[in-house]
């Protein structure tokens, strides 16, 4: 579709998935030329997102073929547009879920337009000229510059990618839940992959008593030890769960896969909340027993507006809040991918798109 689209002039490699298999392979495709509003970014680096796996092995049935993935972008500004006055040709910048929002509804004029009904991502989106959006998975993208941010000169270009969704998408139900201003609360983390592992960052950072629910018991001395997470729950031990149970005032969960949210809610302390981010393909149990007995809340959170991911992005540069990465060559993406869906990752691929190696300021 988007070869015969108008004005797409611009030849950009990439590596795409062209079936449910999900094999990545390279793909050449165009980019439309850079417009007033947008800026043109030479990519150096995009993380791997579990939604790029559920994507190109169209796990939740909406994935357009071919599929370029990718929503953590870093890269450098190389061509801004006539209307563009924030960007400058070289600046650093990032990219993440967000290519197009219909800028007129409510959602849009009070800066929550990840919120807007006519959003558009990334990739796998539609854009308004009728182009499907190709992602970050590639060495060039267009992007409208309403969708893009600074990144601070103090973070490495590779470790703050994931910062683009994982950091985003778990900042926003935190500052939603005023656990930002208030320290001192207890919150639980479930599932330590790459949401998790900066939820369990910047649960700290706000001063929280982080406790991590997982089903990994081998990621219990990392988590306490180097990510700083207090306290570490087993999922799968009912005698942890036991103790742990009217604990905590407040769960985000990152899970992938399908799970029961009952055992977790009875986590919560009486009026406590559960934030679902994790968006595992099947619908998941929610029993109503731990609801009405302890008037819990469960809510979900899409990623975060851009205004948010600014200020994310900024308070990652004072405090030098970063992913723990494992960076990965072009031609490692499938290898990366599989190991991924194995949970075999501490705590993000990055894949090195423009070769940098090891990591670029
Ligand atoms: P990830 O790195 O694979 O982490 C997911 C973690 O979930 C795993 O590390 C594992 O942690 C846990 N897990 C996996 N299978 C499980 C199971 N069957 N039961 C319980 N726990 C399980 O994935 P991610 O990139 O952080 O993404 C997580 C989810 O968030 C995905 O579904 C993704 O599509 C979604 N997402 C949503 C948004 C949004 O805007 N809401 C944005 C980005 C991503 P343990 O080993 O600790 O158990
Ligand atoms: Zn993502």
């Amino acid at each position: 579709m988007a070869q015969t689209t108008p004005n797409h002039t611009q030849t950009v490699s990439g590596w795409a998935a062209h079936d449910p298999s999900g094999k990545i392979t390279p793909y050449t495709f165009k980019r439309r030329e850079n417009g007033i509003n947008d800026v043109t970014i030479k990519i150096l680096y995009c993380g791997i997102c579990h939604t790029d796996i559920h994507h190109v092995k169209n796990d939740w049935g909406i994935t357009m073929y071919p599929v370029v993935p990718g929503h953590e972008i870093t890269g450098l500004i190389t061509k801004v547009g006539g209307n563009v006055t924030n960007f400058k040709v070289g600046d650093r910048v990032g990219v993440g879920c967000l290519a197009a929002t219909c800028l007129e509804c409510e959602f849009c004029k009070e800066s929550q337009e990840n919120y807007c009904d006519q959003v558009q991502f990334t990739y796998n989106g539609i854009f308004w000229d009728g182009s499907i959006t190709y992602g970050g998975y590639s060495k060039m993208l267009v992007a409208d510059h309403r969708y893009v941010v600074h990144i601070p000169e103090n973070l490495p270009m590779d470790a703050a990618a994931p910062l683009l969704c994982a950091g985003i998408t778990v900042y926003c139900p935190l500052k939603d839940n005023n656990l930002l201003d208030l320290p001192g609360k207890r919150i639980g983390v479930i599932g330590l992959g790459g949401l998790g592992h900066v939820a369990v960052k910047f649960g700290k950072a706000f001063g929280h008593h982080v406790t991590v629910i997982s089903t990994s018991p081998s990621k219990e001395k990392e988590a306490r030890d180097r990510l700083g997470a207090d306290d570490f729950i087993v999922s799968t031990d009912a005698a942890q769960m036991k103790a742990g149970k009217r604990s905590l005032d407040f769960i985000l969960d990152t899970v992938s896969a399908y799970h029961s949210l009952g055992p977790y809610l009875e986590l919560l302390k009486v009026n406590g909340t559960l934030a679902i981010v994790g968006a595992p393909d099947k619908p998941m149990d929610l029993p109503s027993f731990p609801l009405i007995f302890g008037k819990r809340a469960v809510k979900g959170s899409m990623t975060g507006n851009m205004k948010e991911t600014q200020e994310m992005m900024d308070m990652c540069g004072k405090y030098n809040i970063m992913c723990d990465i494992e960076t990965v060559m072009p031609e490692e993406i499938n290898e990366a991918l599989d190991r991924l869906a194995k949970n075999d990752v501490k705590y993000r691929f990055v894949i090195d798109i423009a070769n940098q190696k090891p990591s670029s300021l």
